[in-house]
C-alpha cells in the first residue's frame, strides 16, 4: 500500500529537521486538570505523542494548572491513566505549569522592569469596557504609565497578599489599538486567594494561560507547540512574551482543527454539566465521549488511535460522524474479540426427542477465521433462544425458527419447531422442537436449512445483566443547541436483566471483549462484572443500524 501523505505538521517538522533548525523534536500534551479527557483530547494526544514516537523525539505530559478554582488532583490522576491506556508514555517526570510559578514570577518582573507590564487597578468590568471590540479600538488605562519601580513594588505586594481578589492585576503593555484584541494589554496575572492543589497557599496571584503556556513550553525546550485553532489569534502574544523576556528557546506554535464528533459534545464544561446534573452516571459512563467512558463501553485504544489517524490533522473545521469511530471499533473487535453466545431475551425451547439427562460437550471455535482456540458448549434437552428468533408464521425472508420448519442452532444440531405452549395472556412460554441427531457439523439428508440462530443451554448457562447503549444525543450537533440538554436521547440506556450467557463466560475478567454472535460487540463491565453477577456493556452493534 502506498504511504499516506504526511500531514502539514509533519511536513513542517521534516523541513525544520532538514534545515537543521532542530536536531530533535520535542512536543507536549498540556491538559488542564479540570475534567476528564475526551475523544477530542485523544486527537491531540495521538498527534503530540505520535510525532514524538515517529521522530524519536520526546513528548511531555504537562498539567496546565494555573486556575486553582476548577482544578483537582483526582482529575490529574484520571488524565494520567487515560493517556497511558491510550498507549502513550511521556518523557521523564510529569510536568506542571505550577512547577514554574517562581520562574514565571521572575519573568513578569523582567517585563515590568523593561516597562512592558504594569499593575492596573481598573475593575474587571472596566478592563473589558476599555478593551473595546473588533470595531471599537481600546483605550489606555489611567494606570498604564506608572513607573517601573512603582509597578514592581505593587506587584510584589500583590504576591504578598496585601490586596483583595480583583483589586489589581498585572497587564502586558502592548497596544490598546491593536486589531488583535488579544494584544490589547492582556492581563497576565490576577489575584486569587485560593489554595492550589499542588502549591497549597504559597501563592495568591496566578499567571494567566497566555503568559504561562509559552514560557512553560520554552522552559521545557519544546520545538513544536501544537494547539487547536482557537489559539491562532493568541500566537502573536505567545511570540511577544518570548521575544521580550530573557529566554533562549522559542517554540513554534502551530494550530490544527479540533476534533468534533456528531451526536455528542466535546466541551469539558458541557460534559461536567452532564455529570453534575445526573444525566449520566459519572465521567466514565459508557455513553460519555470521555476516554474512560469509551474504555468502559469496550472501545479499544487501538480503535481510538485508528480513528484519529483516519480523521487526520488539518486546519479545516469539521465534524466527524460517529460511524467513523464505530467502524474503527468494529474492525478492531471483528479481528480480535472472541465469539460467544448470549441470549438477550430468552424463550425456552424443549427438544422432545433429546434424552432427558444427556449433556453433550461440543467444541466451538473462538473466532471464525483466526486461530484463537476453542471453547466448550453444552447441548442439553432444554435450551434458550431469543424471542425475536421465533415466529409461529413467517414468509421466506425470515430465516430463523418458524413453526413446522427447521433451523440450525449455531455450532450444534438442526432443530424443527413442532408446537408452542402459551400462558393465559397468549404469550409463548415454551417452544417444543425435535432435533435431527445426524446434523452435527453436516447438513441433513436432502435439505439445507437456511437459518442459523444462537442459543444457550438452560442448565449450562448463566444469568447476566446486559446494558445496551445508544447515542447520548438525538441530533448530530447538540453543542449548537440553545440548551444541549434538551437533545439528550432518553433511550440511550436499556438494561436487560434476564439475559443468559454461555457457561464459558463464568470467570470472565473485567474488560474482556466479545462478539456475542448475531448481537454485537460487548465488554464485561470494568467495575460491576463479578463472578456472581455478570454484567456486559454493548460496545457497538454488528452493523451501523442507527436511523438518522
Ligand atoms: P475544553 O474546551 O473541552 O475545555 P480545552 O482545550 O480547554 O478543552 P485542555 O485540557 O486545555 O482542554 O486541552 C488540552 C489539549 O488538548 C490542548 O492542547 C487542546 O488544544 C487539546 N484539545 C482539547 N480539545 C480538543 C479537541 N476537541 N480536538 C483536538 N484537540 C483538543
Ligand atoms: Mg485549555
Ligand atoms: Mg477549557
Amino acid at each position: 500500500t502506498p504511504e499516506k501523505p504526511k500531514n502539514f505538521i509533519r511536513q513542517i517538522i521534516d523541513r525544520d529537521l532538514a534545515e537543521g533548525k532542530h536536531q530533535q523534536v520535542a512536543t507536549r500534551f498540556p491538559p488542564e486538570p479540570n475534567g476528564y479527557l475526551h475523544v477530542g483530547h485523544a486527537k491531540s494526544i495521538c498527534l503530540n505523542f505520535g510525532v514524538a514516537q515517529d521522530y524519536q523525539g520526546t513528548c511531555n505530559l504537562r498539567f496546565d494548572d494555573t486556575n486553582p478554582a476548577k482544578e483537582e488532583a483526582a482529575y490529574a490522576q484520571a488524565i494520567e491513566e487515560d493517556v497511558r491506556w491510550l498507549g502513550f508514555n511521556w518523557n521523564g517526570e510529569i510536568r506542571h505549569a505550577s512547577d514554574y510559578f517562581e520562574q514565571l514570577f521572575d519573568y513578569a518582573c523582567e517585563l515590568i522592569e523593561k516597562g512592558l507590564a504594569y499593575v492596573d487597578e481598573l475593575t474587571p468590568e472596566q478592563i473589558r469596557e476599555y478593551r473595546g471590540t473588533f470595531e471599537i479600538p481600546g483605550k489606555n488605562s489611567p494606570h498604564r504609565e506608572r513607573s517601573a519601580a512603582e509597578n514592581l513594588s505593587l506587584f510584589k505586594r500583590m504576591r504578598a497578599g496585601e490586596f483583595a481578589d480583583g483589586a489589581m492585576c498585572l497587564r502586558a503593555k502592548i497596544d490598546m489599538q491593536s486589531p488583535n484584541i488579544n494584544m490589547r494589554d492582556p492581563v497576565i496575572y490576577r489575584i486569587k486567594h485560593q489554595d492550589h492543589h499542588r502549591t497549597g497557599d504559597a501563592w495568591c496571584i496566578y499567571p494567566m494561560y497566555d503568559f504561562t503556556h509559552c514560557i512553560s513550553d520554552a522552559l521545557e525546550g519544546i520545538t513544536h507547540s501544537l494547539c487547536t485553532l482557537e489559539f491562532e489569534d493568541h500566537r502573536p502574544l505567545y511570540d511577544w512574551v518570548l521575544d521580550n523576556i530573557s529566554i533562549e528557546c522559542h517554540p513554534q506554535q502551530i494550530e490544527f482543527s479540533r476534533l468534533n464528533l456528531e451526536h455528542t459534545v466535546t466541551s469539558k464544561r458541557k460534559l461536567n454539566q452532564l455529570v453534575t446534573d445526573g444525566h449520566v452516571d459519572g465521567w466514565d459512563d459508557p455513553r460519555m465521549p470521555t476516554i474512560s467512558g469509551m474504555r468502559r463501553r469496550g472501545f479499544t485504544a487501538a480503535a481510538i488511535r485508528d480513528m484519529c489517524d483516519r480523521v487526520g490533522v488539518t486546519k479545516k473545521v469539521n465534524t466527524t460522524e460517529m460511524g467513523v469511530l464505530e467502524n474503527c471499533v468494529r474492525e478492531d473487535l471483528d479481528r480480535h474479540a472472541q465469539r460467544a453466545m448470549a441470549v438477550l431475551d430468552p424463550i425456552k425451547v424443549i427438544i422432545t426427542n433429546y434424552p432427558e439427562d444427556q449433556v453433550e460437550e461440543l467444541s466451538a471455535p473462538n473466532h471464525p477465521q483466526h486461530d484463537m482456540g476453542t471453547r466448550t458448549l453444552f447441548m442439553t434437552r432444554e435450551v434458550y433462544i431469543d424471542r425475536a428468533d421465533f415466529r409461529e408464521e413467517a414468509n421466506k425472508k425470515y430465516k430463523r425458527l418458524v413453526l413446522g420448519k427447521e433451523v440450525r442452532l449455531r455450532n450444534s444440531y438442526v432443530i424443527q419447531a413442532n408446537e408452542v405452549v402459551k400462558d393465559d395472556a397468549g404469550n409463548i412460554t415454551e417452544i417444543h422442537c425435535t432435533y435431527d441427531p445426524e446434523t452435527l457439523g453436516k447438513n441433513p439428508e436432502g435439505r439445507k436449512p437456511k437459518g442459523v440462530i444462537h442459543w444457550v443451554s438452560v442448565s449450562h448457562s448463566l444469568p447476566a445483566e446486559i446494558r445496551l447503549y445508544d447515542r447520548l444525543f438525538n441530533i448530530p450537533n447538540p453543542g449548537s443547541e440553545a440548551d444541549f440538554v434538551h437533545a439528550i436521547n432518553q433511550e440511550s440506556l436499556t438494561v436487560l436483566t434476564n439475559a443468559r450467557v454461555e457457561k464459558s463466560l463464568q470467570n470472565v475478567a473485567p474488560e474482556t471483549r466479545f462478539q456475542f454472535e448475531r448481537e454485537g460487540y460487548f465488554c464485561s463491565d470494568r467495575y460491576d462484572c463479578k463472578e456472581d453477577r455478570l454484567v456486559f456493556n454493548r460496545t457497538v452493534t454488528l452493523r451501523d443500524s442507527w436511523a438518522k
